[in-house]
């Protein structure tokens, strides 16, 4: 996310669950509970590691952050007693969050572990294998932030072709290290180590030993393993977009980084994580194989709460991400309140059907806030039940907090060219 964008989103989120925070918990699209998507608890020591800072929540905000959940009455819960809430055999009907952790960073262990292991609340880990062996340059994320912070310029050699990125700005650097994110996201393992090679030779920068630096330790989750506190989940060996690879090879990531981490916690592994985890790089045929290796859950990055029905589809769950920008422990509540996620997927399904949102937007400029009167009848069910509830949480902010949450619409829905803020804002004005 830009920065532009993720300032406002926040700010909206800030805003708006500040003045609602006791209705938001009682929302009925909270579900049964929500389990939350985070990489990294680090503090980022330069506005430059662009990766690392959208992956990162600071110590002090994990900390915060678990206490406002805590303060909150929250259950913490595992991925196992995720699943058998979803089955409603569970002692509990207080609402849950799970703590989930992606990719195995060390500070996983060195910080978000201890602050954990101290407020005695569980967590679930999803270690990609390949960094954990140290067989494969999975974190070369960080490999090529080095890059376009020591250099000026970069030659950027990809599949046989040469592209020289400048890389003098703080603008040509960012420029530049998310077109180099793009392509490395968008490859295959051997892909990814050859271009990790030519990085090597040329630059001296080995994404080998920065994932030798920054990967959690065998040792590691043995300690957290026997804390009784961590639950592991596997993540793939390389961390590849599963669904760019043939049937073969994605089952083999998938089962091969199952058994890689039986062997180091000792345990049988119930528990995936889609590498990327959004519609592109996880969908029916990965699920479907997770369904098949026998794996009890298997978590996607796609946005929204845990809802009874989603007992049914215990292999493509949704979750709630935390990293990066939003970092406020209040916008949780916004967040676990389901109301943002319900909206931006019932938004986003329109936007297949294009014709419907966009008369639905037109529909909506006519409405203004606060009564809703009227063309209401104009808007498909679903959709108008939505923006009524949402309108609900926006009618007491102010207006240019309104026009934040506008952009925020926006950029949820996104890939439509002709839906623009101004339709969102005719929404919210
Ligand atoms: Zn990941």
């Amino acid at each position: 996310m830009r920065p532009l964008k993720e300032n406002l989103y926040r700010a909206a989120l800030w805003s708006m669950s500040a003045a609602n925070l006791p209705r938001l918990t009682a929302n009925r699209y909270s579900g049964i509970g929500a389990i939350l998507s985070l990489h990294r608890v680090h503090q980022v020591e330069s506005e430059l590691h662009f990766g690392t800072r959208h992956l990162s929540i600071t110590p002090e905000n994990f900390r915060r952050m678990i206490m406002g959940l805590v303060e909150r009455g929250y259950d913490f819960v595992t991925m196992s007693e995720v699943e058998r809430r979803l089955h409603g055999d569970a002692p509990s009907t207080r609402k849950f969050v799970c703590l989930t952790f992606d990719d195995g960073f060390e500070d996983t262990y060195s910080q978000a572990f201890q602050i954990c292991r101290w407020l005695r609340i569980p967590m679930v880990v999803y270690v990609a294998t390949g960094a954990l062996k140290r067989s494969f340059p999975m974190m070369w994320g960080i490999g090529l932030e080095r890059l376009v912070l020591k250099n000026k310029e970069i030659q950027f050699r990809w599949n046989g072709t040469t592209q020289f990125l400048p890389a003098a700005s703080v603008a040509d650097k960012r420029r530049a290290f998310f077109l180099m994110v793009e392509r490395f996201a968008a490859a295959r393992p051997e892909e990814i180590r050859k271009a990790s090679e030519e990085m090597r030779v040329r630059y001296g920068i080995s994404f080998m030993e920065l994932t030798e630096q920054h990967a959690i330790t065998p040792a590691m989750v043995r300690e957290m393993h026997a804390s009784g506190l961590v639950e592991f989940g596997a993540h793939g060996i390389s961390h590849v977009n599963l669904r760019l690879l043939d049937a073969a090879e994605a089952r083999h990531e998938i089962a091969e980084s199952r058994r890689d981490l039986e062997q180091v916690v000792g345990e049988e592994i119930c528990h995936f994580s889609y590498p990327y985890g959004k519609a592109d790089a996880a969908g029916p045929r990965e699920y479907a194989m997770c369904r098949q290796l026998g794996l009890r859950t298997a978590v996607t990055s796609q946005m929204g709460n845990i809802v009874p029905a989603d007992r049914a589809r215990p292999h493509a769950l949704p979750r709630l991400t935390l990293s990066g920008g939003y970092q406020d422990t209040s916008l949780l509540d916004l967040l676990l309140s389901g109301t943002l996620p319900r909206l931006a997927t019932v938004l986003r399904k329109m936007t297949s059907a294009r014709a419907n949102l966009v008369h639905a937007l037109i529909s909506a400029r006519r409405l203004p806030l606060p009564s809703f009167n009227g063309s209401r009848d104009a808007l498909p069910d679903e959709l108008a039940d939505h923006v009524a509830r949402f309108e609900e949480f926006v009618r007491p902010l102010r207006g240019d907090h309104r026009s934040d949450i506008a952009v925020l619409l926006n950029q949820q829905i996104g890939g439509a060219p002709d839906i623009h803020v101004r339709g969102h804002e005719s929404i919210l004005a």
